[in-house]
């Protein structure tokens, strides 16, 4: 048996592990975080060049995990949402008036929220960061678990734990060696980002236009200096797999006349663009289990396609519920509080994964009555208030029923 003896073991450091430790912090448990890849790596996978948009109700969460105050500043507000639909007349806005909310979301960098949330890990005393570590082997009973790690310093780390979460995304370990099976499907599309400068400042209005070569979303991005104007954007264009490896060779003449023909002018001329990289597009569910010991939350429960940025919102929720759930039972792992688990967040799971998945497939394939059919839907969405503010609702991150912390309650309390 080990001497390495932890309440929770989290494999996989990247946004949704380290957001679970730091929600987990204030209980009294001892949680180890086993991550690949050191946090300042720049080639760190979960903390990369991506810039994401966090519904309103994923930064409640970041508040009541209290480190929201640190992000803040590197959150620019989206006021306004624009869909549009290129060479049709099918339009929807979204607005936080509406919602008398300060804003529908907010978008954020990866890296700059990876850094708030490794910094708080570091300074928390009943979590060990085993940092370079990968999960090797696994073991589960009924009545614990024990993890094999292998360090970076070539050495072997058996820890026994009361639970094992898989945060170490869409290619699971944990997932794998737990036999937990997972439904996939290869979109064949390639998710092209890059951040871009514009001539006419962005209002703080998110756009997904839908083009017949794939969607194009552009997220308002913080000035790029104090007193500098707001004309960056976070700019993902899906495009065809095959496509992918010609877009990101352009030159950026070119890339920006090619971005400028495809989204049109409402941001006035794309002036600048950074570094372009490219993201294979999959969709991936887990099978629910009955696996003992073993919970998974964000891209190893669900990766989805990012045409209405929810996947971090929804693995940020599966944090927040499986946080409640710890807190409110004496042992971590006990069956009875993962199957409380699957069921909770199997609605909003399966709702947002059927949301994105045909939003995909409708508004990237350029068959005509597909595109009549998305017209009538951005046109209805528009004029039906009640339809309008579900979708709303379900962008901000408030569908379906929600964890203490994205009400702005602690874990624990009295209040339901
Ligand atoms: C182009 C694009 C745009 C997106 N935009 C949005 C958006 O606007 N809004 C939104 O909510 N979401 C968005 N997403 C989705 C979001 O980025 C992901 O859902 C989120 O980053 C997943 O985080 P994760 O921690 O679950 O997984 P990952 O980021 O994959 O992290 C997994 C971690 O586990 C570690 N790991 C893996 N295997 C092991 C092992 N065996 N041992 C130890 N450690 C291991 C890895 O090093 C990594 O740090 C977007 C995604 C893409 C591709």
């Amino acid at each position: 048996m080990s001497d390495d003896r932890f309440d929770i073991v989290i494999v996989g450091g990247g946004m949704a592990g380290s957001s679970l430790a730091c929600a987990l912090a204030g209980l009294p448990l001892r949680i180890a975080v086993v991550e690949g890849v050191p946090y300042d790596a720049p080639e760190h996978p979960g903390f990369d060049e991506r810039v994401i948009a966090l519904a309103w109700g994923s930064a409640r969460i970041f508040e009541g995990m209290g480190v929201w105050q640190a992000i803040r500043p590197e959150a620019e507000p989206i006021h306004h949402i624009h869909i549009s639909d290129r060479g049709h007349f099918g339009v929807c806005r979204l607005d936080r008036c509406r919602e008398g909310v300060e804003a529908l979301g907010y978008v954020v960098p990866v890296r700059a929220v990876g850094g708030v949330l490794s910094r708080r890990l570091r300074e928390l005393d009943n979590v060990d960061l085993i940092c370079p570590a990968r999960l090797e082997a696994l073991r589960l009973e009924e009545s614990g678990a024990e993890v094999v790690v292998a360090t970076g310093d070539g050495s072997r780390r058996t820890l026994a734990t009361r639970l094992v979460v898989g945060a170490d995304g869409a290619r699971s370990r944990v997932r794998e060696r737990a036999g937990i099976g997972c439904h996939e499907s290869d979109y064949r599309q390639s998710a092209v980002i890059a951040n871009v400068v514009t001539s006419r400042p962005h209002r703080n209005v998110a756009y997904e236009r839908f083009t017949d070569t794939g969607p194009i979303a552009l997220l308002p991005m913080t000035a790029a200096g104090e007193g500098a104007k707001p004309h960056r954007c976070s700019l993902v264009w899906t495009v065809p797999g095959e496509a992918a490896a010609e877009v990101l060779a352009l030159g950026e003449g070119e890339f920006l006349d090619r971005l400028q023909q495809r989204f049109g002018w409402r941001l006035g001329r794309f002036v600048r663009s950074g570094r372009r990289s490219a993201y294979p597009l999959v969709l991936l569910e887990a099978e629910s289990s009955r696996v003992p010991r073993v919970a998974l939350v964000g891209n190893a429960a669900h990766t989805l396609h990012p045409i209405a940025g929810q996947g971090f919102n929804l693995g940020l929720r599966d944090v927040a519920v499986l946080a409640e759930l710890v807190a409110s039972h004496a042992d971590p792992g006990e069956a009875a509080l993962l199957a409380a688990y699957g069921r909770w967040r199997q609605r909003d799971q399966r709702a947002v994964i059927r949301f994105t998945d045909s939003l995909a497939r409708l508004f990237t394939l350029p068959l005509p009555p597909l595109i009549a059919a998305r017209d009538a839907a951005l046109v209805a969405l528009e004029n039906a208030a009640p339809v309008r503010r579900r979708l709303t609702r379900l962008t901000m991150g408030l569908g379906g029923r929600l964890p203490r912390l994205a009400r702005g309650l602690p874990l624990r309390g009295g209040d339901t």
